[in-house]
């Protein structure tokens, strides 16, 4: 990747973007456009379709009929992999713009981006892809008389609601497994980040899969993500996003065709570190890393720092300085570790967070404040909250920013007790030498993932699914494709 390169994209005026529906790109049936505010220094970057009820049924109506007529789920399996396949590598081709314009529509750092938003995209979407042909029915151990079959089919309709983090990356999630197994997809991407999603669609089409098999609506999730998720013709939503949304949403299923839900939301990470941890200096830099990067928007993040009571001062001292390393800049310039946060409403939650935490008792030793302001764009720094007791505000509530707590344990039944002491249970992180703790930790810890002596980084070969209000159903890895379809059995006379 080269900076000269980016630059060259990044100066490039941004066409507006319209739904995809039925493999037409179509404006708003009110013919409204909503702008699209860049974070990198609050200007309009361009517009995206304001859409309608109408507009969010028109693409199911659509995403209904390619299924009913078979034109993706009856193609052979092999040929829904080569198109598959063929995506990915569009992705791959295009991944330097996609790259930029996911930057300059959500302001995660390009260097961050370019790995997690068109790399993870196109790794999934050819890891499902393969899959394609690959996926075998399955003959039940019955008594001979009788044969037991049991048949995977495709749901029908998949409705995909993104949130605007690495909206690429957790789209392909989604898209990838329902996709695989022959199902059509809607997709309502996050308002502050849905150009990527668009273009990603645009490419799923010039590889080869049918119209109307990949529809995208974008608008307001109360309008179009609301009529996906109240419509009698969709058969599964999948989310990630907030709680709060996700338990509108599981209303809205109980209101209309009772689709099954899987939701991905939020996290409150412990980052637990033990003071027989063979490296602390790297131990802090991966903890400063672990919550830091993408400005903390990251659902995984590992917000709170559990430390053990004797390394305490050293060791947050040592994640400070790593910290004050990784101040924000222009997250379109290579050598930017933390680029901008979402949007000024992100921002304002980000300071509201800590005012609060302050009128509990936290005490702020690092940042705080919103930075580069001249910029017009949205940048806050490194911030780390110490003293932060299991009640407070802050130790409870994902602020999905760039805030760390500390929070100090005596031994290992404390540090479990405040690992699992939130109604979170996403992912987890735990730094020890021992590794008979390790494997005790593992199995204690009330959470989805839990790495051991690193933070972050597994691949699309393991799932990734809350427990607790993180959310049920996991994204990734072979299991997510039990997600999208429904198993049936056929009981045959012999
Ligand atoms: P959000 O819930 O506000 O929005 C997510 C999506 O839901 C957006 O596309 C939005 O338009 C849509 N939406 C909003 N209201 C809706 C409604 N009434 N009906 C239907 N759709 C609606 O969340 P966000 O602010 O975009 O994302 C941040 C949250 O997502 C954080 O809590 C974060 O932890 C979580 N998240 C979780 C994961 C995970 O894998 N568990 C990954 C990334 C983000």
């Amino acid at each position: 990747m080269d900076q000269k390169a980016i630059d060259e994209i990044s100066t490039q005026e941004v066409p507006a973007f319209k739904h995809l529906i039925d493999g037409k790109d179509v404006p708003a049936s009110s013919g409204a456009a909503m702008d699209v505010i860049t974070p990198v220094d609050g200007s309009v970057l361009t517009t995206i379709a304001h859409g309608t009820a109408e507009d969010m049924n028109a693409a199911i109506a659509s995403a209904r009929a390619a299924f009913n007529d078979g034109r993706w789920r009856h193609m052979a399996p092999a040929m829904r992999k080569r198109i598959m396949h063929k995506w990915a590598d569009l992705i791959e081709q295009h991944a330097l713009e996609l790259a930029v314009l996911g930057v300059r529509d959500n302001g995660t750092e390009i260097s961050m981006a370019i790995k997690a938003e068109p790399g993870s995209a196109a790794a999934t979407i050819r890891y499902y892809g393969e899959t394609a042909d690959k996926s075998y029915g399955e003959i039940a151990p019955t008594p001979n008389t009788v044969l037991g079959m049991i048949h995977h089919q495709p749901v029908g309709v998949v409705g995909a609601i993104i949130p605007w983090n690495f909206p690429m990356m957790i789209g392909a999630w989604k898209l990838g497994p329902a996709l695989a197994v022959g199902n059509s997809v809607v997709v309502k991407p996050p308002e502050t980040a849905s150009l990527t999603l668009i273009r990603m669609a645009q490419l799923a089409l010039e590889a080869g899969m049918p119209e109307g098999v990949l529809n995208v609506v974008t608008g307001d999730g109360a309008v179009v993500g609301e009529a996906l998720a109240l419509s009698m013709d969709v058969d599964v939503l999948a989310f990630t996003g907030s709680g709060g949304t996700g338990r509108r949403l599981l209303q809205y299923s109980a209101q209309s065709n009772l689709k099954r839900v899987y939701l991905e939301l939020g996290g409150k990470s412990p980052h637990i570190v033990f003071n027989d941890t063979k490296d602390l200096g790297q131990a802090a830099k991966v903890v400063a890393g672990g919550i830091f990067r993408n400005s903390g928007q990251v659902c995984v993040a590992g917000s709170r720092l559990l430390v053990q009571k004797d390394i305490q001062k050293d060791f947050v001292e040592a994640v400070a300085h790593a910290s004050a390393n990784m101040q924000p800049g222009n997250p379109l310039q290579l050598t930017t570790q933390i680029g901008a946060i979402n949007s000024a409403r992100q921002l304002e939650q980000n300071l509201q967070a800590l005012r609060t935490t302050q009128s509990e008792g936290g005490n702020i030793i690092l940042g705080g404040t919103p930075s580069l302001r001249e910029t017009g764009g949205f940048y806050m720094g490194p911030t780390i909250v110490d003293g932060v007791k299991p009640t407070d505000t802050l130790f409870q509530k994902e602020v999905f920013g760039p805030v760390l707590t500390v929070t100090t344990f005596e031994d290992e039944a404390d540090a479990i007790q405040l690992a699992n002491a939130t109604d979170y249970g996403l992912a987890a992180g735990v730094w020890t030498s021992d590794l008979s703790r390790a494997h005790r930790m593992i199995a204690a810890i009330e959470a989805g993932v839990v790495h051991v002596n690193t933070f972050g980084g597994p691949d699309v070969t393991v799932p990734l699914g809350g427990v607790g209000q993180s959310g049920n159903g996991s994204d990734k890895s072979l299991h997510a494709i039990e997600k999208y379809v429904n198993l049936k059995t056929a009981w045959i006379q012999l």
